[in-house]
C-alpha cells in the first residue's frame, strides 16, 4: 500500500514538473558538443548486483567513474579502487555528461532523475542520460521530456543476462531513443555488452525487455514443472536435464539455468537461490507486462498466471532468492 501511494505520488510530481515551463530543448549543436569517444567520466547510479559488475566493466575499459548509491556500501569498493563517489545523482550529473542508471524499479528510477537531488537538478546540457533499468516504458518517455528539456538526451536500455553475462560483458541492451544518439550509447554499453540493439523509439527498449522477461517467466516455470514431473516419475534430474537439452522442450531454463539443484554448477539453484534475479524483480518485470498488456488489450494468459506465480513466491518468502526457485515453491505444494 504505502509503495504504491509512493508511486502514484512520484508519478503525479512527474505528471506535475512536465506541465512547468521548461528552458528551451537544446539545439543539436548542443547535444553534439558532448565528449565522445573519449575517457571523461561516466556517472553510474545503482551498484547493485547488476550495476556492480557493469560498473566494473566500465573502469576496466579506461573510463573513470562518477559513482551514487542510496546504500553507502554498494559504493566502498569503488571508492577503495580509487573511483569518485559522491553524494547524491544531482552530483553525479555536476560532474559527468554521460550517466547509466541501474535501479530496481520505476519509483526508484523516478527518484533518481526527479527528486529533490536528482539528476535533473544540476543535468548539463547535452549530456546523455542512459537508463538500463528494467521499468515502466510510460515511466522512460516521461523522463525522455523531462531530459529533453533541459537540453539533455534520455535513452532507455534494459538489459537481459543475468549477474554472470553482467560479470562476463555479455549483456544484451535493447536501446529506445533517439537514433541519432545510438552510436554515443553503444560506445560505453559495448563495454557492458555483446549485443546492443536499437529497437525504436523511447520506451521501446523496455517493451523488448517486458515481453523478454515475461517469455522467460513462463518457460522458467514450464521448466520447474516438468522438471519436477519427471523427478516424482522416478527419472534422474541431471539425466531428465540432459534429455530435454537434446529435445523440443530446450529453453534457456533447462540448458544455461537450470532450477533443480545439483544439475548444473555456478547457477542460483546450486547454491540455495542466492543471488541472481530475484523473485521479487520478477514479480515487478511481470506486473509491468500485466500493465501493458491492460494498455494495448492483449490477451497474456500464460503471462498473468505467472505473475500470480511469483506474487505468491513472494508473499511466501521467497522474495529474496532467485527467480529458479520456483521449482522449490512448486515441490513444497506438492501435497495437493
Ligand atoms: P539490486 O536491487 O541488486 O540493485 C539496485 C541498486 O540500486 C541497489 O544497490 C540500491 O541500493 C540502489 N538504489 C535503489 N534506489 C536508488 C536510488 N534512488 N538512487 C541510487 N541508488 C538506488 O537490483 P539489480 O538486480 O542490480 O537490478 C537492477 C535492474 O536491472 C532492475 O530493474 C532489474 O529488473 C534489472 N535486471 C536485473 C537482472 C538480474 O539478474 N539481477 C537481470 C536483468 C535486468
Amino acid at each position: 500500500m504505502a509503495a504504491s501511494l509512493r508511486l502514484r505520488g512520484a508519478a503525479s510530481g512527474l505528471r506535475f514538473w512536465s506541465r512547468r515551463q521548461r528552458p528551451a530543448v537544446a539545439s543539436l549543436a548542443v547535444v553534439c558538443s558532448r565528449s565522445m569517444a573519449s575517457k571523461t567520466p561516466v556517472g553510474f547510479i545503482g551498484l547493485g548486483n547488476m550495476g556492480n559488475p557493469m560498473a566494473k566493466n566500465l573502469m576496466k575499459h579506461g573510463y573513470p567513474l562518477i559513482i551514487y548509491d542510496v546504500f553507502p556500501d554498494a559504493c566502498k569498493e569503488f571508492q577503495d579502487a580509487g573511483e569518485q563517489v559522491v553524494s547524491c545523482p544531482a552530483d553525479v550529473a555536476e560532474k559527468a555528461d554521460r550517466i547509466i542508471t541501474m535501479l530496481p524499479t520505476s519509483i526508484n528510477a523516478i527518484e533518481a532523475y526527479s527528486g529533490a537531488n536528482g539528476i535533473l537538478k544540476k543535468v548539463k546540457k547535452g549530456s546523455l542520460l542512459i537508463d538500463s533499468s528494467t521499468i515502466d516504458p510510460a515511466v522512460s518517455k516521461e523522463l525522455a521530456k523531462e531530459v529533453e528539456k533541459m537540453g539533455a538526451v534520455f535513452m532507455d536500455a534494459p538489459v537481459s543476462g543475468g549477474v554472470g553475462a553482467a560479470r562476463s560483458r555479455n549483456l544484451t541492451f535493447m536501446v529506445g531513443g533517439v537514433e541519432d544518439e545510438f552510436a554515443a550509447a553503444q560506445e560505453l554499453l559495448g563495454c557492458m555488452g555483446s549485443n546492443v540493439v536499437y529497437c525504436g523509439a523511447v520506451g521501446t527498449g523496455q517493451a523488448a525487455k517486458i515481453c523478454n522477461n515475461m517469455l522467460l517467466a513462463i518457460s522458467m516455470i514450464g521448466t520447474a514443472e516438468a522438471m519436477n514431473l519427471g523427478i516424482r516419475l522416478g527419472l534422474d534430474p541431471k539425466l531428465l536435464a540432459k534429455i530435454l537439452n537434446m529435445s523440443s522442450g530446450r529453453c534457456w531454463s533447462s540448458d544455461t539455468y537450470n532450477p533443480v539443484p545439483g544439475v548444473m554448477d555456478g547457477v542460483p539453484s546450486a547454491n540455495n537461490y542466492q543471488g541472481g534475479f530475484g523473485a521479487t524483480l520478477m514479480a515487478k518485470d511481470l506486473g509491468l507486462a500485466q500493465d501493458s498488456a491492460t494498455n494495448t488489450k492483449s490477451p497474456i494468459l500464460l503471462g498473468s498466471l505467472a505473475h500470480q506465480i511469483y506474487r505468491m513466491m513472494c508473499a511466501k518468502g521467497y522474495s529474496k532468492k532467485d527467480f529458479s526457485s520456483v521449482f522449490q515453491f512448486l515441490r513444497e505444494e506438492e501435497t495437493f
